[in-house]
């Protein structure tokens, strides 16, 4: 019998793939693992050399070819992608809930006439039929979603696996094909790259942030938080509501929409711990959230955390942190 398949589409930018396809194939592994079933990760590009020679932790890497590919284009992707998947029939299409998943999900799941089930934190083969755990509602709510037993779309949320566990020690067979079907005449074409500028304080190269969240409260409370920044020797970031409200340039936003931070020391005041903000910061060495209600989703990313409020707290740690280094 023909083992069943997982297809994880790679996410890639300027010749590197992006974490989330390291998750999904850790995801991918987990499920077809104890089913007995295959991982293929599936990269579209233009030029295949950075990606052949990756020790990805799948059965086969399948390389897919064509100019209009080297960046995402969501046209020419799902042309092609409807056509492969057909084609390759897999029980289950692993897309990053990002915003290349997101563009893409809709119109293969009608392409292909398969359910999409997105938010998704963990997904497990049970007998034939797979079970989607999502977050939902900003990480509030979890679903649990039974698809049946047909093909599937699914989307990862970044932050939900382990990178880490997306490369073994070993390359897996690659396969490079041109792109089956033309790309010529596409509805949309890619321009260029925009790299966001960072006139202001560079928050990916500071060793420690103090990150404000809405439970700041207020404008004139972002003092007290800056204070704590100063004597730690860090600086302060912040969650998007903080810069919506325009208390903090968008340079010091965390997040999807934001930047991607891995400090030493990550403090998180005020923030609930939404998977938005979760997905730029989970990778910092240790995290310290501060939060007054104890069923926040922070304290499941935290290292350590307390629940007493943070305006309470901020004046006193201050000095005690300055007192200690002697300022
Ligand atoms: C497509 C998309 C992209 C997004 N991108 C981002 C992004 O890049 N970055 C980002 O941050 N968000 C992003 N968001 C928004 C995200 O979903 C959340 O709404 C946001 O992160 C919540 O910010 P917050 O934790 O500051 O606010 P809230 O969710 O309002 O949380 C405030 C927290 O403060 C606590 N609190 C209140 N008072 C006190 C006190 N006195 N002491 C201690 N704790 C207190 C509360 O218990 C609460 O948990 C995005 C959303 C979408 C839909």
């Amino acid at each position: 019998m023909i083992p069943r398949e997982v297809v994880v589409v790679a996410e890639h930018v300027a010749g590197e793939l992006s974490d989330i396809t390291l998750e999904m194939l850790t995801c991918a592994r987990e499920v077809a693992f104890p089913l007995g079933w295959h991982v293929t990760c599936l990269i579209l590009v233009d030029d295949p050399k950075p990606f052949q020679a990756l020790p990805l932790a799948s059965d086969r890497t399948l390389i897919v070819t064509d100019a209009p590919l080297g960046s995402f284009n969501p046209a020419a992707y799902t042309r092609v992608l409807l056509h492969l998947l057909k084609d390759l029939s897999p029980r289950l299409v692993l897309l990053g809930n990002t915003s290349v998943g997101m563009d893409l999900a809709g119109t293969l799941s009608l392409g292909l006439g398969a359910p999409v089930v997105s938010g998704c934190t963990r997904i497990r083969g049970e007998g034939e039929r797979l079970s989607f755990t999502s977050k939902l509602c900003g990480g509030k709510l979890l679903a649990r979603t039974d698809v049946g037993d047909g093909l599937a779309i699914a989307l990862v949320m970044p932050g939900s696996y382990n990178r880490e566990l997306g490369m073994v020690d070993r390359v897996p067979p690659v396969e490079i094909r041109a792109s089956p079907v033309s790309l010529e005449a596409l509805p949309v074409r890619f321009l260029e790259l925009v790299e966001p500028k960072t006139e202001d304080v560079d928050i990916t190269k500071v060793p420690i942030l103090v990150g404000a969240g809405r439970g700041i409260q207020s404008r004139e409370n972002l003092k007290a938080v800056e204070d704590l920044a100063e004597a730690l020797g860090g600086a302060v970031c912040a969650t998007r509501p903080v810069v919506d409200q325009r208390w903090l340039p968008r340079t010091r936003q965390v997040g999807r929409s934001g930047m991607t931070v891995k400090p030493r020391l990550y403090l998180a005041l005020g923030v609930s711990g939404a998977p938005e903000h979760v997905e730029g910061m989970k990778g910092s060495d240790l995290i310290v959230a501060v939060n007054t209600d104890p069923d926040a989703p922070i304290f499941e990313t935290a290292h350590y955390g307390t629940t007493v409020d943070v305006l309470e707290l901020l004046p006193f740690l201050t000095e005690r942190i300055r007192a200690s280094r002697g300022r």
